[in-house]
């Protein structure tokens, strides 16, 4: 494992968080490479389930370190809430979290104006944190980044500077008007004040690890569908979500990659607007929305949900040279008689062969539908490959040999124990 990238192979919520917490047993430092406080990866511990927003899933495990890398945006007063609440629950912390001093702030100005895009017209269905306005100005080379906290004066003259320029664009939001750059420093003080002993270079720390011969495992949050430049554009998150975001947003280079992981679920959901062709109508939607209890982890929003989309994976393979899948919640089909999967697309009555870029392009495709007989039997309990019901096996390994990527191996269940290696 050196280095090891977990990556949605879907639009996110595959499950990465339990996986990433069983990979990190082998680790020695887990990463998070993109996303924000959007993200919201559930992990079962003791019975319990905790929700991780920017924290590496890898925090469950005693004594692995969890950087939080340059391509992260981070609510500061978030995060410390957020890691106050792992210690309540007994989490021993001290000097296992760093955060690269690069990581772009998410400041309250980022919050105002994204809650107002999102009231107008061709709002994406964002959670509302501020993320995407703090990629923006990163961007735009207007960002504050951690380190900037360093020098109070400047940052409050390049916050007053940022304020100014947005009132001019958001003349309707109320809060601008009366916010300073001086207030937005004194807002962040506490929390300013926290995290900076945890500012580390984790790009350094992270190259010094691999060259010491030290494990590496960089979590991705989100999925390839909603990566900034390869997914369902602009319906998509504001980073790099796919496999190539992870060495660049931790600071190291490609070739220090050695294997890719993707994550995807049996089935598939998405939560948020935009085309998703495999998507079920409602009534069976349902069934499979409360069997898979697809309610986004960070916002309870209710996800949409269809079926496989095997269009969509054989491009998630190819845009993240994956060298395996998981597949997660086959349990979820158990109590299916027929399991469908859009085993292609069809535009116009012709076959779509490569995966359409953008949006409105994948908004003209409908699914070619290939059905498979559901196993109806619980695999909760499996272990072994051998002992899956022959018609599961066989609707997995359709998927690898379509994708051409081999399945690693399969979760069934929300705990730890809930899954069949293929070893
Ligand atoms: P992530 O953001 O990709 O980590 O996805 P979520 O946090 O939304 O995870 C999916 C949810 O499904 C969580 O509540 C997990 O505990 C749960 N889960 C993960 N794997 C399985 C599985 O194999 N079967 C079932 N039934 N639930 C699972």
């Amino acid at each position: 494992m050196p280095c090891t990238v977990v990556v949605g192979a879907q639009w996110g919520d595959e499950g990465k968080g339990k996986i990433v917490d069983a990979l990190a047993a082998g680790a020695d430092i887990v990463a998070r490479y993109q996303g924000g406080p959007n993200a919201g990866h559930s992990v079962i511990r003791d019975g319990r389930t905790l929700v991780l927003h920017v924290v590496p899933s890898g925090v469950l495990h005693p004594g692995k370190r969890c950087l939080i890398g340059n391509g992260v945006v981070v609510d500061l007063a978030a995060l410390r809430e957020e890691v106050s609440r792992l210690e309540d629950l007994g989490l021993e912390l001290g000097g296992r979290i760093g955060i690269s001093r690069a990581v772009h702030l998410i400041l309250p100005y980022h919050r105002a104006v994204e809650a107002s895009a999102e009231r107008g017209p061709g709002a994406i269905g964002t959670t509302g944190r501020g993320i995407g306005f703090a990629y923006r100005d990163k961007a735009a080379r207007v960002g504050l980044r951690l380190s900037d906290l360093e020098d109070p004066e400047w940052f409050t003259a390049a916050a007053d500077r940022n304020l100014a320029r947005l009132r001019r664009e958001f003349p309707d939001v109320e809060s601008l008007r009366t916010m300073s750059g001086a207030a937005v420093l004194r807002e962040l003080e506490a929390s300013a004040a926290w995290a900076k002993p945890l500012a580390c270079d984790v790009s350094a720390e992270i190259a010094e690890a691999l060259a010491a011969g030290r494990r590496v495992l960089l979590e991705g949050a989100q999925g390839t569908m909603l990566d900034l430049d390869h997914g369902t554009y602009p319906f998509v998150t504001s980073s790099a979500a796919s496999a190539a975001g992870a060495p660049l947003g931790v600071g190291i280079g490609p070739r220090a990659v050695d294997r890719v992981i993707g994550v995807t679920k049996a089935y598939c959901t998405r939560v948020g607007n935009g085309p998703f062709p495999s998507e079920m109508p409602e009534t069976e939607a349902a069934r499979l929305r409360e069997a898979g209890e697809e309610y986004g982890a960070t916002t309870g929003r209710p996800r949409r949900c269809g079926w496989l989309d095997l269009e969509a994976l054989r491009f998630a393979a190819r845009v993240n040279g994956l060298d395996a899948l998981i597949v997660t919640k086959l349990d979820v089909l158990d109590d299916f008689d027929e399991i469908k999967v859009a085993a292609g697309y069809e535009r116009d009555g012709r076959a779509v062969t490569e995966f359409p870029s953008g949006a409105r392009a994948l908004e003209g495709c409908r699914p070619v539908w290939k059905t498979f007989q559901g196993w109806k039997s619980p695999t909760g309990a499996v272990r072994r490959w051998c002992d899956l019901p022959p018609a599961a096996r066989s609707y997995l390994e359709w998927i690898e040999r379509e994708c051409r990527v081999p399945i690693e191996s399969v979760s069934v269940g929300a705990g730890r124990e809930c899954a069949v290696s293929r070893k």
